[in-house]
């Protein structure tokens, strides 16, 4: 049982500070676990339903003993006549008899009973852990989805938040560096007018893998929108975030495209900028921008910090 209430508090609380826009996943989860909550409620009334008809049972038993006990030292007290005694003695005997046979059948009669209830409810507990396990893979597939950006399968928009948020109270407490790189792809518009749109969505596959893999695991990178990235980089100050960003523009413009065997010129503009004392996500990012800004001016395929 505790496992199947833990299961449920966990996806709770999954979704609970998670974002999951699957708006009918989520539905569907909710009823499910109210009617898994339903059915764990009911098989606690009927347990509390038995306990007390055993205990009627048991009372009802003792009132009769002892109303029989009182009756028989009330005639043996007043008995004169031996033979009526022992007949009145034997049928208070057989009374109680009777009385014990009807517990003893109706106790075991329950017990039979809770055995069966303990073997349905320990089934039930087996499916509902089962279908949890299945819940809550469910759940964190339909959050992956929700976070994933559909073209290339790395961090989208609505992730990039989520972490940048996270990583901003991190630095306000430990006040370790923190560093921003907005990239842009250059004259993206022109790759999608001369060799298609196809040819432009097969870049950015091949971008967003080249940002990934020269990036480490602590690194987050996002597709940010349309053909703009972004990269938080925690731990590291704007000096080493330039090198990191001017190695990957490097790779981006050496890196050979082709489609349909014609080679495809791509170079990418980054801007960086570092969070500094009392600086919100947006002024971090309105630097990152300019600095972008600044970068494309001075001819593109260049990387250049606030
Ligand atoms: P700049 O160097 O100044 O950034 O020039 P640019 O052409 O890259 O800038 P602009 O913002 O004018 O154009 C961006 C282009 O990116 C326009 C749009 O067609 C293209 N784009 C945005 N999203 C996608 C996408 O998902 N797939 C493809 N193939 N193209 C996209
Ligand atoms: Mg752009
Ligand atoms: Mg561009």
């Amino acid at each position: 049982m505790p496992a199947v209430i833990n299961d449920i508090a966990n996806i709770v609380s999954t979704l609970g500070s998670q974002v999951v826009t699957e708006k009918q996943d989520y539905e569907e989860f909710l009823k499910s676990l109210t009617s898994r909550l339903n059915e764990l409620d009911q098989h606690i009334q009927i347990t509390s339903t038995e306990d007390a008809e055993a205990f009627e049972h048991r009372k009802t038993m003792g009132q009769a003993v002892e109303e029989q006990v009182i009756g028989l030292r009330n005639e043996v007290v007043g008995a004169d006549d031996l033979d009526a005694l022992k007949s009145t003695v034997s049928d208070r005997l057989d009374f109680l008899n009777q009385h014990f046979e009807s517990y003893r059948q109706s106790d075991h009669e329950r017990f039979t009973q809770s055995q069966l209830q303990i073997k349905e409810l320990n089934t039930r507990l087996q499916a509902m852990e089962q279908e949890s396990v299945v819940l809550r893979h469910s759940a964190e597939k339909s959050r992956e989805l929700a976070l994933k950006d559909a073209l290339t399968c790395i961090w989208n928009r609505q992730a990039l938040n989520e972490n940048l948020e996270k990583e901003f109270v991190r630095w306000q407490r430990y006040q370790k560096p923190l560093s921003l790189v907005v990239w842009d792809i250059d004259l993206f518009k022109r790759v999608n007018d001369e060799y298609g749109h196809a040819a432009g969505d097969k870049v950015l596959k091949t971008i967003a893998r080249i940002f990934v893999q020269a990036t480490r695991d602590a690194d987050f990178i996002a597709r940010f929108g349309g053909e703009e990235f972004v990269g938080i980089f925690p731990e590291t100050r704007l000096e080493e975030a330039l090198i990191l960003a001017n190695k990957i523009r490097e790779k981006v413009a050496n890196s050979k495209f082709h489609y349909e065997n014609k080679p495809v010129p791509i170079t990418a503009s980054a801007g960086l900028a570092t969070f500094r004392p009392n600086d919100t996500i947006v002024d971090v990012f309105k630097r990152a921008d300019a600095a972008l800004y600044r970068a494309k001016a001075a001819g593109r395929n260049c990387c250049l910090a606030d």
